[in-house]
């Protein structure tokens, strides 16, 4: 008897990293010792699904076995004998044994697709309906399914203001072509130089043709002559969207009943060894003084740091949404391998000598974290050429 399962895992307080070790050592350490294995056993990030070839008991038994192995990890299971939903599909056996995959949505799923009119660059908008039904053709194994999964999303798509004919054509397309279309990228001549320009969307301005016609021009500029015979690409980030600029702060209210200040942690990790505690931060630039409003140590996250040089007193703000310890592993890992950053740069020649503290907890919202950190680099004043931040 085969028992499709599929097991998730329910404890999310773990960083992410350190979750998907503990699994990577139930794949080599348990299951290699277990009598009896599963047949297949395919995991993407924290989802497992794997076919048991032994009776429901055996499968409970070897969870109970799982889950003791790694304490701290708690696994759920899902199981049957003819449909399991993994991701975004739903395998399952047909009227003649035989397995089939169709297109899974959560019964939560709200299907809020980017709106036709949100501030997007065209080809990204008008590709959704294509990149959709492609998701849905490489899911569904057979025509019925398919045809269904497609009527849905053209309804979906027609609610968030697409109009017919740019859903058509996306499903048209993905209709009319092999399945591999997908693996049929534009492939550039590896001897083109290739310049990517990064850069926010402004729907009024076309960038394109505003490089196209200029590019002779910069070509011949004393300070842009290298872009001679570079294709330039252009990249999109995203802008601050309406969540970005109404959500509710999250920088937490002081906490009044621990000092304020920076604090080793006291285990000595990788950060108490650099650590310098304090009450306040000092711009070696200007001297201008930020108190510290928080109580912080290795382990605080979501924080903006100060790293000095205690020779010759240059400094440089860094922001993370992890503590200040996980950070300086990366910091720490940029100068060992003498990657092109500014803390390596400095701390890899002679004679320096490095030092940090944490100069405040933030907002989790990245964009939020950035704004902050950027006025604390203005506060100290740790941009080049007087500290160690790069201009912008
Ligand atoms: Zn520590
Ligand atoms: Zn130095």
């Amino acid at each position: 008897m085969a028992v499709a399962a599929a097991v998730s895992s329910s404890s999310f307080d773990f960083m992410l990293v350190g979750f998907v070790d503990e699994l990577d050592k139930i794949e080599t350490d348990y299951l290699k010792t277990a009598s009896i294995k599963p047949t297949v056993w395919w995991r993407y990030i924290d989802d497992i699904f794997f076919i048991w070839p032994s009776t429901p008991d055996e499968l409970f038994s070897l969870m109970d076995g799982l889950n003791q192995h790694t304490p701290g990890i708690k696994l759920t299971l899902e199981h049957s004998l003819n449909s399991i939903n993994f991701l975004d599909v739903t395998i399952y056996r047909d009227s003649y044994h035989k397995i089939q995959t169709k297109l899974y949505t959560k019964p939560t799923d709200s299907f809020f697709y980017l709106h036709y009119t949100s501030c997007h660059p065209t080809h990204t908008i008008n590709n959704l309906p294509f990149n959709q039904a492609l998701r849905i053709k490489r899911i569904s194994s057979t025509p019925e399914e398919l045809k269904k999964s497609l009527t849905v999303l053209k309804l979906k798509l027609n609610r968030r203001g697409y109009p017919s004919n740019v859903i058509h054509q996306g499903i048209l397309k993905v209709l009319n072509e092999p399945l591999s279309i997908s693996t049929n990228l534009t492939t550039t001549n590896p001897q083109t130089n290739i310049v990517t320009n990064t850069t926010k969307y402004y729907p009024k301005v076309n960038l394109r043709s505003i490089i196209t016609t200029n590019q002779k021009r910069l070509e011949n500029h004393g300070d842009t002559e290298s872009l001679h015979n570079c294709q330039i690409r252009i990249c999109y980030k995203r802008n601050l969207n309406l969540r970005d600029l109404l959500v509710k702060s999250d920088i937490p209210n002081k906490d009044n009943t621990k000092p304020h200040g920076c604090y080793r942690c006291k285990r000595n990790c990788i950060c108490c060894n650099f650590f310098l505690e304090s009450t306040e931060v000092i711009s070696r630039y200007n001297g201008k003084i930020y108190r510290i409003n928080n109580h912080l140590d290795c382990n605080t996250k979501f924080i903006i740091y100060l790293i000095t040089c205690k020779n010759c007193r240059i400094q440089y703000v860094g922001q993370s949404g992890n503590s200040l310890r996980v950070r300086l592993y990366g910091h720490n890992n940029d100068i060992k391998k003498f990657n092109d950053t500014p803390v390596a740069k400095h701390f890899n020649t002679t004679g320096h000598q490095f030092q940090v503290q944490i100069v405040t907890k933030t907002s989790r919202n990245t964009n939020v974290r950035l704004r902050h950190e950027e006025s604390i680099l203005d506060l100290l004043a740790t941009q080049a050429p007087g500290g160690s931040n790069e201009q912008n």
